[in-house]
């Protein structure tokens, strides 16, 4: 979908923009939005999946050219015709689906992800679903999470996270180290683990999380890497000649003035370090929806919450 088409369905249906998604509203039911290829409007529903009610809500839909895309839980993913087969505008299609739950006797969930109860106040985005929710239970949640996120910037510790992310990347090598030793296969892909446990371990230590986290993963991995590669070299060469360590480490000079062994340690890094990267993504996703991440996102789930009224929904 293009911006100004996505702009202008939020406009028509009164919906916010948040992030790639759209929420809001519609004729009674808290809807989600997504600026994918196909439009895809989401619902929290009252009920799990049945056959019954699947099959009467893909019938109705079919008249519009729309179809079921997933019923996963109490999560509703309906999908908008192509643009050819629309009856209507995008607009009218999403109304149309919010009808459609109404008229198979579905109502929007009226549970509390935080405290369970029933008599939710507000429609406000939880996660990744736009749905109903006490508006103090969320507004003790973002407190919460801000304490947290405070507490941490406050008593975070950089020596303790530092040692602790060097207590990680020990053990985020050893899966390497033990299949290149019993099995003799160098797996890059085990490379990934390694900033993932420099990551666990800074975090477990207590240290600030903080981009300076995601700095430090990032020394720590490159180093780790250029250590691990060393080390296979040495295991190697133990294994080829039946060295014993020390005598793995005498020869070691004369593979180091050997050129074809640093082209080699190059071609083997490149993939390593493409895996490395591939964990520090991972770190750096963890680093972002802890603590102060998810603080921000139940802020910006508080501030844009919408007051729902029973009388708003058609039950
Ligand atoms: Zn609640």
């Amino acid at each position: 979908m293009k911006a100004n088409e996505f702009s202008l369905l939020a406009s028509e249906l009164g919906l916010t923009a948040y992030g790639p998604r759209l929420c809001g509203v519609v004729d009674g039911w808290p809807l989600t939005v997504y600026n994918t290829r196909l439009t895809h409007v989401q619902f929290v529903a009252d009920r799990k999946k049945d056959r019954a009610t699947m099959r009467q809500i893909e019938e109705t839909l079919k008249t519009w050219g729309g179809r079921v895309y997933s019923w996963r839980g109490n999560i509703l993913t309906l999908t908008s015709p192509s643009q050819k087969k629309a009856r209507g505008s995008r607009a009218e299609y999403i109304s149309f689906c919010a009808w459609v739950m109404t008229r198979a006797g579905l109502k929007p969930l009226d549970h509390c992800p935080y405290c369970g109860a029933r008599y939710c106040d507000v429609a406000a985005m939880i996660g990744r679903n736009f749905q109903l929710v006490h508006l103090r239970c969320l507004r003790d949640a973002a407190d919460k999470a801000r304490d947290k996120a405070e507490n941490n910037s406050h008593n975070g510790n950089y020596l303790l996270g530092t040692l602790g992310a060097i207590l990680g990347m020990i053990v985020g090598t050893i899966p390497t180290l033990l299949t290149v030793y019993f099995m003799s296969i160098e797996s890059s892909l085990l490379f990934a683990l390694i900033p993932i446990c420099i990551y666990l371990g800074y975090k477990f230590f207590g240290g600030k999380m903080n981009r300076s986290a995601l700095f430090l993963s990032v020394v720590l991995s490159i180093a780790a890497v250029f250590l691990l590669d060393f080390e296979i070299v040495v295991l190697i060469f133990m294994d080829e000649y039946g060295a014993s360590f020390g005598e793995a480490m005498r020869a070691l000079p004369d593979v180091f003035q050997d050129g074809t062994f640093w082209a080699e340690i190059a071609m083997n890094s490149l993939q390593e370090y493409l895996f490395t990267g591939l964990g520090l993504m991972i770190a750096w996703r963890l680093i972002s929806t802890t603590d102060a991440g998810s603080a921000d996102e139940l802020a910006a789930a508080l501030r844009m919450a919408r007051n729902y009224s029973r009388e708003e929904s058609n039950n």
